[in-house]
């Protein structure tokens, strides 16, 4: 599976016991549709969530002060 982000490949996860448990990789929306690798998950797509949630909330200001 590759990283829809960075074109690499997504590594699985493996657990205490070395058994590879989950190879999906992350929702890398809102960056786009697909999945993506965990370096990008922490660096770029979630960032990015944040940034969208925070201007959701301006947003809801915005619309209380405009009534
Ligand atoms: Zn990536």
């Amino acid at each position: 599976m590759k990283c829809i982000i960075c074109r690499g490949d997504i590594e699985p996860h493996v657990n205490a016991e070395g058994v590879i448990y989950w190879t999906e990789g992350h929702n890398a929306e809102p960056i786009g549709k697909g999945r993506c690798c965990n370096r990008c998950n922490e660096d770029i797509v979630i960032p990015a969530r944040m940034t969208e949630l925070q201007l959701q909330v301006l947003n809801k200001m915005e619309d209380k002060k405009n009534g």
